[in-house]
């Protein structure tokens, strides 16, 4: 048995000398810590695309798929560069996925948003 520092409160203990935490709580806390440092970019990207999603389902649910501008879209706060896939129609067109719902540029800038029941 030694004194040991916990290396996530800060507060000494005893211990084997190879312990790293005074307790439970304190090592659940740090391995919590390092896990969202690792996944702050991942959180980060999943709260855009959802915001986007958000977006375009909110734009759907009233205008169907009549084209609307872009521009709508970015002003409550969509981001056209993150998305997920795209999606190619049997009639040619191309969609740009957020999940399973996207949009293909219309003509003037417009859009045109789907909604997917299936993924083929
Ligand atoms: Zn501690």
């Amino acid at each position: 048995m030694k004194t040991t520092t916990c290396i996530q409160c800060g507060s000494t203990f005893q211990g084997r000398s190879n312990k790293k935490f005074c307790s439970l709580t304190c090592k659940n806390t740090h391995h919590n810590e390092a896990y969202r440092e690792q996944n702050k970019v991942l959180t980060q990207l999943d709260k855009i695309l959802h915001k986007n999603r958000a977006v375009l389902l909110d734009m759907y649910n009233v205008y169907r798929s009549s084209p609307i501008k872009l521009e709508t879209l970015q002003a409550r706060g969509f981001h056209p560069n993150y998305h997920t896939h795209f999606f190619n129609s049997p009639v040619g067109d191309k969609y740009t996925m957020i999940y399973d719902v996207g949009y293909k540029v219309h003509y003037d800038n417009q859009v045109q948003i789907v909604q997917l029941d299936n993924v083929a």
